[in-house]
């Protein structure tokens, strides 16, 4: 992993409640709360509570938490953006990614255009 990737991040003081967030979801495995900046009118990130820096950082043995996570953004876009969503997850410097704590965009509430540029 590069050298950006390493060590905690601001999320891991929104998971210990240090820093407040909109949290809209909490269970033993993950979080997930609304975007500071939204980039559409439903905007949320759901992240696991242990750190996985990113996507490219997690491995076989993740298989469980990443389907959980894929299955909370499902469940929480299903209800929030019932016209559909995307879901979005940035991973590395190329990937646009400045939160280096893996979480999943969920964006809805618009319609969205593809591709993306
Ligand atoms: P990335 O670019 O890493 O994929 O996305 C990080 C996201 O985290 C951005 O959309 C940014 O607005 C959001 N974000 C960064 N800091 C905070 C924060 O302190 N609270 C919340 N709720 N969102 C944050």
């Amino acid at each position: 992993a590069d050298i950006s990737s390493n060590g905690p991040t601001i999320f891991d003081k929104i998971i210990s409640k240090e820093i407040k967030a909109d949290i809209i979801y909490e269970d033993e495995l993950c979080l997930a709360f609304n975007d500071i900046a939204p980039q559409a009118p439903v905007h949320f990130l759901v992240i696991p509570k242990r750190r996985i820096s990113r996507l490219q950082d997690s491995e076989t043995g993740d298989r469980e938490l990443l389907g959980h996570l894929m299955l909370v953004a499902r469940s929480l876009g299903a209800a929030r953006a019932p016209q559909g969503w995307r879901l979005v997850v940035n991973n590395g410097v190329h990937g646009a990614q400045s939160v280096y704590h893996l979480h999943l965009h969920v964006l809805g509430g618009r319609q969205m255009k593809w591709p993306p540029g």
